[in-house]
């Protein structure tokens, strides 16, 4: 695996054009701070809201139906995220970004901030996050979400001060999670869509881990960098929709190894490159 590794990396490195080193990252990656991921059986969607699948409680239809419920259940998620401390693997990458600076991007479907608060700053955010509130009736502009509004165990109700910051100053409905719901569409605005295709375009590789692509962006993030001519490499612990896009394509690396151990391994060939190249 080390000498595959190497081999594309110092191609990549060496490369004018489309020479990024992107990667793409899920929730299989906040797994070991202890966030369930949402469509597995300990999802916490289905945790929470024990009568609905996630496909179901995770829309912009149910929050419609449901505001307080929805809005319960995101501040009880916010609890739980910032109980939660980055793992190896954050830490991993943004020493990796520390060393490849601009040549460095990372995709991430999570919204829990980890990759934030252990440093990494180059970072698109595909399914919004939970730091930001927008207005649920359309009005323009995206706001942080109240200091005063803090996390929540999942039994706790909301505050009539919490719903009065809650609400749109401009028209009076709901605010709500600056996150992408199961019945929405990726766009630049919230999703950065145009903006992560963009560096899928200019990247070498797209290192691809805890992440199925089970969601259609990441699927095209993946079919642009090798449209463009980039390697793929799956790091996860079984296969997936990415290996099934790769499977009987040249440019790629499939390694089914923990996420954590990969990364310190292309860290170290990362940090040899200017001695291993001269
Ligand atoms: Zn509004």
């Amino acid at each position: 695996m080390k000498q595959q590794l190497e081999e594309i990396i110092h191609q990549v490195y060496r490369k004018e054009k489309r020479n990024l080193f992107t990667f793409l990252t899920g929730a299989g990656i906040s797994s070991d701070s202890g966030i369930p991921t949402y469509r597995g059986i300990d999802g916490i969607w289905v945790k929470g809201t024990q009568f609905h699948k996630p496909e179901e409680f995770g829309t912009l239809r149910y929050f419609r139906q449901h505001p307080e419920e929805v809005w319960q259940y995101a501040l009880f998620r916010k609890k739980m995220f910032e109980n939660a401390a980055p793992n190896e693997s954050h830490f991993e990458l943004a020493e990796i970004e520390g060393m490849l600076k601009d040549r460095f991007h990372l995709v991430t479907q999570n919204i829990d901030n980890l990759h934030r608060r252990a440093g990494s700053t180059r970072l698109y955010e595909i399914h919004g996050n939970n730091r930001e509130i927008k207005c649920s009736n359309g009005c323009k502009g995206i706001i942080g979400l109240p200091e005063e509004v803090k996390g929540k165990n999942i039994d706790e109700d909301l505050t009539e001060r919490e719903i009065e910051l809650l609400t749109c100053p401009d028209c009076g409905h709901w605010m709500r999670p600056n996150i992408l719901w199961f019945d929405e569409y990726y766009d630049e605005k919230t999703n950065k869509k145009f903006s992560a295709l963009k560096v899928a375009k200019n990247s070498g590789v797209l290192f691809i881990a805890g992440t199925s692509g089970a969601t259609n962006l990441p699927l095209a993030i993946a079919e642009t960098a090798l449209k463009y001519g980039a390697y793929i490499v799956d790091i996860n612990t079984e296969d997936n929709h990415f290996t099934e896009l790769i499977k009987n394509k040249k440019n790629k690396l499939i390694i089914r190894e923990r996420s954590t151990e990969v990364f310190v391994v292309i860290k170290e060939i990362i940090k040899n490159l200017n001695k291993d190249l001269m």
